[in-house]
């Protein structure tokens, strides 16, 4: 029998994965589902999420995932309902010794968001779509409780979740919990906050044993880190940038960069922001910083070193001033450089089996790029397909228990 509780949706991170979930669920279920969405960020986006400034309104910077690349029929449908748009030509690989660019085109199509702003591909999943979706930014999931465990009370109730902050207090309860941003599942978790991951804690408790399968898989997932360098520039400074023949290039031969990105920024769209990705060896090698301005610091406390941040800063603006013909970063810029640290830019090892993305006792699901489906592990399109394919299993379970 249905219960005033059924259909309580808690969905933890505010990302593609997260986003496409919610969709899915709300639009699918409409009245009959409360569906609330917890994201540490100002706003939807994670790892695909685009910076802004107050300080400069006009200013968007894409520095997570510059784009998106698209391999399936099913990807290409989900990324055009995100608004997606698809790009071509100035993608392609630059000599680091040389300067040389050299275009070159993948398989598969390349999507960014609607107007080149990444982050737009989340926000469109959740807002002006009809979906109603309940969200909550500016607030870190920290602490996981089901009460009564795997237990109905007398009168036929499941148990349920409480979602609580760092202070112990209720940030929400749900019916169903998905997992779309596996932090608090994963053991990085520990090396950040120093507590065990609240779904790892939640789950010693519980005794389900799917759930414990599906957090040892989770575990042996591996985060491969990225530092993010970006700064904007305008006038005849941006106008250098604008005539290099490239948009998105991977720098081939250098330790410390591993991605250069130029993108059109600004009210009038002719000012140009730079993001730099560092190599994977170089994020691996640096630990210990987060950027001042990111979430991870700004709400989950965690440390970063300031001094270090400086430094590492300095060192990727040096690599890139040796590259030949990039034109010389200026003292002053419009906005930054600042320094953002992606911990777990990208997913390494299994990703998590579609059977173990349920945990049907548990009432648990998860969905995000770490979740097996027909698209590449870590990708743009792995997150949306992944989250569709859990809100579609949620809503096959409300239904058929209501
Ligand atoms: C530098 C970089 C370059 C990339 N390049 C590409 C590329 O070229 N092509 C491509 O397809 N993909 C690329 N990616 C990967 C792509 O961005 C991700 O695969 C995709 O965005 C993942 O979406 P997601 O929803 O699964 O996870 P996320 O975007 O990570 O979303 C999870 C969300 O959960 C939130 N969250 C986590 N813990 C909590 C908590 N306790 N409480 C509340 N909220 C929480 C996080 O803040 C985050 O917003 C890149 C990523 C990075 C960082």
């Amino acid at each position: 029998m249905a219960t005033s509780r059924v259909g309580r949706v808690g969905i933890i991170g505010g990302g593609v994965g997260g986003c496409s979930a919610a969709k899915t669920i709300s639009n699918a279920l409409g009245s009959a589902v409360e569906v609330t969405l917890f994201e540490i960020g100002r706003g939807p986006g994670g790892r695909s999420a685009t910076r802004r400034t107050r300080e400069f309104p006009g200013l968007h910077i894409n520095h997570g995932a510059p784009t998106a690349q698209i391999v399936t029929e099913e990807g290409r449908k989900a990324i055009e309902a995100a608004g997606g748009e698809e790009v071509k030509g100035g993608h392609g690989t630059l000599n680091s010794s040389t300067g040389e660019f050299q275009e070159k085109e993948e398989g598969g199509w390349l999507f960014v968001g609607e107007g080149g702003v990444m982050g737009n591909l989340a926000a469109s999943l959740i807002e002006g779509t009809g979906a109603n979706v309940k969200t909550k930014y500016n607030s870190m999931v920290r602490g996981l409780e089901r009460v009564r465990g795997l237990e109905r009370a007398a009168n036929g109730d499941d148990g349920y979740w409480i979602l609580r902050n760092g202070a112990g207090e209720i940030l929400g309860e749900a019916d169903w919990l998905v997992v779309a941003g596996s932090g608090v599942a994963h053991p990085r978790w520990t090396a950040t906050f120093g507590n065990e991951p609240p779904l790892v804690e939640a789950a010693k408790a519980l005794g389900d044993s799917q759930l414990d399968s599906s957090l040892k898989a989770i575990a042996s997932q591996r985060a491969s880190p990225v530092i993010a360098v970006f700064f904007v520039l305008s006038g005849s400074e941006a106008q250098r940038w604008l005539d290099l023949p490239f948009k998105v290039a991977k720098i081939e031969g250098n330790e410390v960069l591993g991605k250069v990105m130029i993108q059109r920024t600004g009210e009038e769209g002719n000012e140009v922001a730079v993001v730099l990705h560092s190599s994977r060896a170089f994020a691996e090698t640096n630990k210990g910083v987060y950027g001042s301005t990111s979430s991870a610091k700004r709400v989950g406390g965690a440390k970063s070193d300031k001094g270090k941040e400086d430094e590492l800063n300095a060192m990727m603006l040096e690599a890139l001033a040796k590259i030949p013909q990039i034109p010389e970063v200026p003292m002053t810029c419009k906005y930054g450089p600042v320094l953002h640290r992606w911990g777990n830019a990208f997913v390494v090892g299994e990703g998590l089996s579609r059977e173990n993305s349920m945990c049907r006792n548990a009432k648990v699901a998860f969905c995000g790029d770490y979740v097996e489906t027909d698209a590449p592990l870590s990708s743009i399109e792995c997150a949306l397909l992944a989250g569709k394919q859990t809100g579609e299993a949620i809503v096959k379970e409300i239904k058929g228990g209501a």
